[in-house]
């Protein structure tokens, strides 16, 4: 049954579902997010219908009803689960010309219940034409995720600016133009973080222009930067406001280390350009990054900078905030999963744990120059003492050095050591070791950037996946799956 989708109006006439079971409460449940009240032919309720009854909702009438019961209902849902019954009631409403639907039974239905995402004056109903409910119900989830919680008060502020906008703007390409501006631009940016006066004053503002000078945007508008942390590379694990910094962002400057598939979530008309920093290959310093960003912005541009993991960990997050602070330009930060945390979660390996380690400490392997770290500021001695976690960054070529150091300083020859590489994307690699092995071959682990090195009990606990274990020579598998 190929449908057209439609929306109902109840407009005060109930609609009748007939049965008093777990799925009738089903599809009462689901009517009453619109109708107020659902009539249910039945003698026994399940206790969520009888709760509905109790709170007015559901009004019972006598079960097996007739033609009388079904005429001029907006619809009806047979739901008795007694086949007989329902293909009954499904001839006498189709006989009668009320829609009717029959769950499961797609010969016995003239209507199709669709998956629903709920936004209030915001309804998106899905329907696969009953070939795939599991498909209608994923793309739900999808959308569900999708949708901003708030959306429902956008449509409420646009809804009231109607009238003005009618008034003040010509029908056709000026108004579409002006809405156009409100919905991908700071107006809704700033309703959906909840701040209604800035979006008014900004709707205002954008009708006065366009009425004036029949463009909504003035050239002259605000630019700013959004330091958006990527993630470890996964795109699943971009939080949900990165992926809205994306879709509003005139231009990205990505760093190399952000995963492929997360510019794809780029608006498709902005400018990526990439600044990639490698090690030992930085392709375009700080200081020209940083006033790349403050010329963009001046120019009223919607900045993204896009920084693998979390900005703001050995990021360089903080120089560029500086020199956008210095100049007064606009700024947002939105955090990332910064890659220790997407190696633990690989692993499954917790980088705290009771009994095991109460801290963890996130190291770069570099100084500022360049070099393996000498740890000055760290006390080696505290952390040798147990019940610590170290996640080194940036170590492949200094992991070595720093495990002696570590040994030096007084940690115990065989503590456990795990280096992940790649984490969280397809080619991710993980290499188990202790420490003094590590300090002795480092070769042997056989590592390439990106890695992070997790230092202590907590690499020695059980571990999700494969691993390859230098200890005892060759793959094994510690899976606890
Ligand atoms: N801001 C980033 C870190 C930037 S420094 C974050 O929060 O993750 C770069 C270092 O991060 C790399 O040398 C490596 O140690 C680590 N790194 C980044 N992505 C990684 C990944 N997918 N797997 C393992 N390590 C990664």
């Amino acid at each position: 049954m190929r449908t057209f989708p439609i929306f109902v109006s109840f407009d005060g006439r109930a609609p009748l579902v007939v049965g008093g079971g777990e799925l009738a409460a089903i599809k009462a449940r689901l009517l009453l997010k619109r109708a107020d009240v659902v009539d249910v032919a039945a003698d026994d309720l399940v206790p969520e219908l009888a709760k509905f009854a109790e709170a007015g909702k559901v009004r019972t009438c006598a079960p097996a009803p007739g033609i009388d019961q079904l005429r001029g209902r907006p619809l009806v849902i047979a739901a008795t689960e007694d086949e007989v019954e329902d293909a009954r009631v499904s001839a006498i409403a189709r006989a009668l010309g009320v829609p009717v639907n029959v769950p499961d039974r797609p010969k016995l239905c003239t209507f199709a219940l669709p998956a629903i995402v709920d936004r209030g004056e915001v309804t998106v109903a899905i329907g696969t034409s009953a070939a795939a409910p599991v498909l209608s119900q994923r793309l739900r989830a999808w959308l569900e995720s999708e949708l901003h919680p708030r959306l429902d008060d956008l449509a409420r502020l646009a809804g009231e600016f109607r009238d003005l906008v009618a008034e003040k703007l010509p029908a056709g390409t000026p108004r579409r133009r002006l809405w156009e501006s409100v919905f991908d631009g700071p107006a809704a940016e700033a309703m959906l973080k909840g701040d209604e006066r800035k979006a008014r004053a900004l709707i205002d503002e954008a009708i006065a222009r366009a009425s004036k000078t029949g463009a909504p945007d003035a050239s002259s508008s605000e630019g700013r930067v959004v330091l958006v942390g990527a993630g470890p590379g996964d795109p699943e694990l971009l939080t949900m406001k990165a992926v809205r910094a994306l879709k509003l962002a005139d231009v990205v400057f990505y760093d190399r280390l952000v995963g492929e598939g997360v510019l794809e979530y780029a608006r498709r008309e902005a400018e990526l350009v990439p600044v990639g920093k490698a090690k030992g290959a930085h392709s375009v310093p700080q200081a020209e990054i940083n006033a790349l960003l403050v010329e963009r912005a001046k120019a009223g541009q919607t900045v993204v900078r896009l920084k693998g993991g979390d900005p703001f960990i050995f990021g360089r997050g903080g120089e560029e905030l500086d020199a956008l602070r210095a100049e007064g330009i606009a700024i947002e930060i939105i955090p990332g999963v910064t890659a220790g945390m997407a190696a633990a979660a690989s692993l499954q390996v917790p980088l705290t744990h009771r009994d095991v380690s109460h801290t963890v400490t996130f190291v770069s392997g570099h100084d500022a120059g360049g070099k393996a770290p000498t740890f000055d500021d760290l006390d080696l001695r505290a952390l040798a003492s147990g019940n610590n976690t170290l996640v080194v960054y940036m170590g492949v070529t200094t992991g070595a050095v720093i495990a002696r150091r570590l040994l030096d300083a007084g940690f115990r020859a065989d503590l456990p050591v795990i280096a992940v590489e790649n984490a969280s994307r397809e080619n991710e690699r993980r290499v188990a070791t202790n420490i003094s092995a590590f300090a002795a071959n480092p070769e042997s682990l056989g590592l390439s950037s990106p890695a992070v090195l997790i230092f202590g009990e907590v690499a020695g606990l059980p571990v999700s996946g494969v691993v390859e274990d230098v200890l005892a020579r060759e793959e094994v598998a510690r899976a606890y799956a």
